[in-house]
């Protein structure tokens, strides 16, 4: 991702990196409860304490007014917030000044009805989460999604022109046996497919420990049976991609247990209620919801700022079986993904 030369003070951290993405979690719920992100019974945020769309616009502006080119959209479930097209609306009649791309992260179980909408407000890629094509292990994952309203939702995204990239959990014993047919079947509709490691990221429902799966010994065993060469797209994130010959399309393996990424590393997360995480795997945060509330554009401003020193060198994910507690309290759908 480029920094656009226009750019006052582009935002820079102590690393010299330019921070050039910036993922927004527009609602900690979900209609699902993945047993790698949440617990059963999930408690969620009081709505009055999430960001209204009039704040979330404020600082996405504030972002794009230093430099930041790319926005994702993400959760919880993106689409199941109320009125979610209002805000994709407004977001996307921001490409093209100073916003290169708007994308979106989500589940799919809604993407039927809002496909074309999407695209129509200049969505052009979406990546949809999608860890089996067994309808009944699929409902033992999300503990209550339907496989159907997924891939009828890829579909209608499909026919209206969105590109799309599959996220795949990679979980030793539960869906392993499951990656080389994602793959042919994900490239054999033109899809992505990006395989993800589990992430130690709040209390669940299942043994971390027990359903790690080492990516880059996955990645061994496939160029093994497979003709992989390594691409050069990187997104300043922790994915690494390769073209695999026989299926012809692109898989990409996301190892933020095994892979150091974070001197690349462009971007920072905006909770629900305005909480900015300068990592994933880090507490280090800022609160931009009472910077906004309290003090205005400026003091938001200020805010970004005082962001840049504070975002960290890096992080180390450790799984450890004599530490029960994860290596960070909340949950994936706390911070966005
Ligand atoms: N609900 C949307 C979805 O599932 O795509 C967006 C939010 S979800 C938190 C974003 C991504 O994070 C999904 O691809 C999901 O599989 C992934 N994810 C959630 N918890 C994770 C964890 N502990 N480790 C690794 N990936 C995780
Ligand atoms: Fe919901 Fe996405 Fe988390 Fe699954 S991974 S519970 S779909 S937020």
């Amino acid at each position: 991702m480029t920094m656009p030369l226009s750019a006052a003070r582009p935002l820079v951290d102590r690393y010299g990196r330019h921070i050039s993405y910036l993922r927004i979690s527009v609602t900690d719920r979900c209609d699902f409860r993945c047993v790698y992100c949440m617990a059963e019974n999930m408690t969620f945020l009081p709505k009055k304490e999430v960001l209204s769309f009039e704040e979330v616009e404020t600082i996405a502006s504030a972002f794009i007014a230093r430099g930041c080119t790319k926005i994702r959209l993400t959760g919880g479930e993106p689409l199941v917030r109320r009125d979610i097209m209002d805000l994709v609306n407004s977001l996307g009649a921001r490409i093209g000044s100073g916003l290169e791309e708007l994308t979106l992260t989500t589940n799919g179980s809604q993407l039927a009805k809002h496909a074309q909408a999407l695209h129509d407000a200049g969505v052009r890629r979406l990546n949809v989460s999608l860890d089996t094509l067994d309808a009944e292990r699929f409902a033992a994952i999300t503990r209550r999604g339907r496989l159907t309203d997924v891939l009828d939702g890829i579909e209608a995204a499909q026919a209206a022109g969105l590109a799309i990239k599959i996220n795949m959990v990679a979980m030793a014993g539960v869906n392993e046996d499951e990656i080389e047919p994602m793959m042919a079947w994900a490239h054999g509709q033109g899809l992505g497919l990006t395989l993800i490691e589990g992430m130690p990221l709040g209390e669940v429902g299942i043994d971390r420990v027990d359903t790690y799966l080492p990516l880059r010994e996955l990645h061994d065993r496939l160029a093994r049976r497979y003709s992989l060469t390594k691409l050069s797209q990187r997104t300043g994130g922790p994915a690494r991609y390769v073209h695999v010959a026989e299926t012809n399309g692109v898989l990409g393996f996301i190892t933020p247990m095994s892979h150091n990424f974070c001197e690349s590393c462009n971007r920072v997360r905006l909770t629900a209620t305005g909480q900015l995480f300068m990592c994933l795997g880090q507490d280090d945060q800022v609160n931009l919801r009472d910077a906004l509330r309290e003090g205005g554009a400026a003091a938001l401003d200020r805010a970004l700022d005082q962001a840049m020193l504070l975002k960290p060198k890096g992080h180390d994910f450790v799984l450890d079986r004599n530490r029960l507690a994860p290596a960070v309290t909340r949950h994936m759908s706390v911070t966005g993904g």
